[in-house]
């Protein structure tokens, strides 16, 4: 459903993107995962239009967004990082201007945004001005309006960034269960956790450039299994092992902690630092 082959982006002399290749299937969520400037928010720019590459091909729905911008524009919708609701209107309205963008008939928006309203539980804030709405509303009526044309691709761009952990945790749902109607999903973040509970492929971006991409599975056993935590004053140290009884024949030399491998302890590894910093 996306295809991106050799992607370059340079404001000035900077190297936003500095060759990225990657595909994503049809109905799969892939995450984008990298510290803040490794390039994330341009490369979804570029993919919804807002910015032009330097070089390289993209296609969305097996249309070039170069030279067949129109149908590659009705292949998505995009939940950009800050809300950009017009707060002064009710959600109903909100969501019926997108519509109205997208050409749909009167009829035709308002059975959409009603059932939309109910897959994200919101019923009865049709007619609630999106100012009086919490952050966590605000961004499922930002997912809502992003689905509303019907696009085989969905773009989200940090769609939990500022919301606490129980928030999260129902945005994931909602993400998941947009995927299992059959969505594509391509989601940036640089919540670790966020990309290992949801994605079935990471991408891990770090300068412009992908340094590695697999399952979450096989990005945490490429550095073992279990994880031995070594604290001395406020540093730590990890160690990694393949087996349970080799970290724990470790751990018995001193004060550690013994924990699962989690997705954190690959990037970490591969690219020497962590994600937030
Ligand atoms: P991320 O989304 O991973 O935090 P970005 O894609 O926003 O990263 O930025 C990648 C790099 O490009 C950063 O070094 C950033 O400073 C730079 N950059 C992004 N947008 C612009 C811009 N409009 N002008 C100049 N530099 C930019």
């Amino acid at each position: 459903m996306i295809a991106i082959e050799e992607l370059y982006k340079n404001y000035g002399p900077k190297k936003a993107l500095n060759g990225i290749s990657l595909t994503v299937e049809r109905g799969e969520l892939f995450a984008y995962l990298g510290p803040n400037g490794a390039g994330k928010s341009t490369t979804i720019r570029i993919l919804t239009g807002l910015t032009r590459m330097t070089s390289g091909r993209a296609s969305l729905g097996g249309f070039d967004i170069e030279t067949q911008v129109t149908l590659a524009k009705h292949q998505f919708g995009v939940v950009q990082q800050y809300v950009n609701l017009d707060q002064e209107l009710t959600v109903f309205e909100n969501l019926d201007i997108h519509g109205r963008l997208f050409g749909m008939s009167k009829r035709a928006r308002r059975k959409k945004v009603d059932t939309l309203l109910a897959y994200i539980e919101m019923e009865d804030r049709a007619d609630t001005l999106v100012k009086s709405l919490s952050g966590g509303l605000k961004r499922r009526v930002t997912i809502a309006r992003a689905l509303l044309h019907e696009p085989g691709i969905l773009f989200l761009d940090e769609p939990t960034v500022g919301l606490d952990a129980a928030i999260r945790r129902r945005i994931w749902a909602l993400i998941k269960k947009i995927q299992q109607q059959g969505t594509t999903i391509f989601l940036t973040t640089h919540h670790i956790e966020e990309a290992e509970f949801l994605a079935q492929r990471v991408a891990f971006l770090d300068n412009g450039r992908i340094v590695a991409l697999d399952t979450p599975e096989h990005l945490m056993e490429s550095v073992g299994h279990w994880a031995v935590d070594q604290f001395a004053g406020s540093e730590m140290t990890t160690s990694y092992f393949k087996t349970r009884q080799k970290a724990n024949t470790f751990k018995a030399e001193g004060e550690f902690t013994l924990r699962r491998v989690n997705l954190e302890d690959a990037f970490l590894s591969l690219i020497g630092r962590k994600v937030q910093s």
